[in-house]
Parts: C-alpha cells; sequence; structure tokens
C-alpha cells in the first residue's frame, strides 16, 4: 500500500520560465523522490485497471521516467516517443505545434503492432499538440491508444478536454 501523497506540493513551479510570462512547473523534485514515484505508479494503476494495455510509451523526456514507474508497476514494456534524430532503423515523423514553438517526434516502425493497446504517458499536459501528434505516430503504425496519463494537467490550456473530445481517456494526477 501506497501513502497518499501530496504531488501538487512536491511539484517545483518557476515564475518566467523558459520564457516571461510563463510558469513553469518543475516534475524534477518529483522524480527525486522515491515515495512520490512509487505514488505515481500505484495512482496510475489504480485509475487504468479496468483499461486493457499492452504496453506503456512515453514521450522524451520527462515522459521516459512515467512511463518506466508505470510500465514496470503494470508489468508492461516501455516505448520512446522521441524527439527526432534520435532513433535508428526505419522510423515514422510527426511535426506539431507546442506551447514554446514548434517540434517534431519519431517513433520506430517497429515498435509498435498492429492492434496492440499503447497507454501513452508525459509529465504534463498543455495545450494537448505533443499528446495528440504521440497519437497519430502510434495509430500510423496500427495501435489503438488505450488511454493518456499525466501527472499534471493545466486546464485552462484544455488539452485534456481536446484529447476527451477525440474519445481518448484521459487521467491525470494533478489538476
Ligand atoms: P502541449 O503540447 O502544449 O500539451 O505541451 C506539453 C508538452 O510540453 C509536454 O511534453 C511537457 O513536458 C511540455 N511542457 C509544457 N509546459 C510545461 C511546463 O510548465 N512544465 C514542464 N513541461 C511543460
Amino acid at each position: 500500500v501506497v501513502a497518499k501523497l501530496n504531488l501538487d506540493r512536491i511539484i517545483g513551479k518557476h515564475q518566467d520560465f523558459p520564457k516571461p510570462g510563463i510558469l513553469f512547473r518543475d516534475i524534477n523534485p518529483v522524480f527525486r523522490n522515491p515515495d512520490a514515484l512509487k505514488f505515481i505508479a500505484s495512482e496510475f494503476s489504480r485509475k487504468f485497471s479496468k483499461t486493457r494495455y499492452d504496453a506503456t510509451a512515453g514521450i522524451e523526456s520527462r515522459g521516459f521516467v512515467v512511463a518506466t514507474a508505470v510500465g514496470m508497476k503494470a508489468g508492461k514494456g516501455v516505448i520512446m516517443i522521441r524527439k527526432v534524430g534520435k532513433l535508428p532503423g526505419p522510423t515514422i515523423k510527426k511535426s506539431y505545434d507546442i506551447e514554446y514553438g514548434n517540434a517534431t517526434m519519431e517513433l520506430q516502425t517497429d515498435a509498435v503492432k498492429k492492434g496492440q493497446r499503447v497507454l501513452i504517458v508525459d509529465d504534463l499536459i498543455a495545450t494537448g499538440g505533443t499528446a495528440v501528434a504521440a497519437a497519430q505516430l502510434v495509430e500510423e503504425l496500427g495501435g489503438k491508444v488505450a488511454g493518456f496519463g499525466f501527472v499534471i494537467e493545466l486546464a485552462g490550456l484544455k488539452g485534456a478536454d481536446r484529447l476527451r473530445q477525440m474519445g481518448y481517456r484521459v487521467e491525470s494526477l494533478v489538476v
């Protein structure tokens, strides 16, 4: 049994990073805290206990830590959705808009099998652009998005609402 824990108190908040006017949420203190890391894994395992999935996909780079914690607890492997140019072999790419500009993500074509159910996780959802691009990569390979898990949801930016309107299951730990 993992004790209930106030994640919001542990998350760092940095005004004007990486640009003036932005209040940056820093998950690093959460990752450094072993109880908080365990709590993340157990909360997602509870929230997705009735969801069928085969693998956990993390979005570079903070999503990798979340995906590993969740995947190990659930007995699933981890798929890395990476920034462009890091993955060897055949890949597919997707460009998308982010809060602070434009980016491209990449996935190995053999990372997702047809019909495989993938739980996509990340540290934080803002506008949802990153999450939508990740879903498109998984689906382009014939995979199914079993759901999305975010440690932090910035509700004002409506990204999670956007995903729900698209029909996806979304769970966030701190809204
Ligand atoms: P979105 O695509 O607008 O939803 O932005 C989400 C992506 O940007 C995620 O991969 C986050 O890691 C990153 N991101 C946006 N805002 C923050 C923040 O305040 N703290 C940490 N990461 C952020």
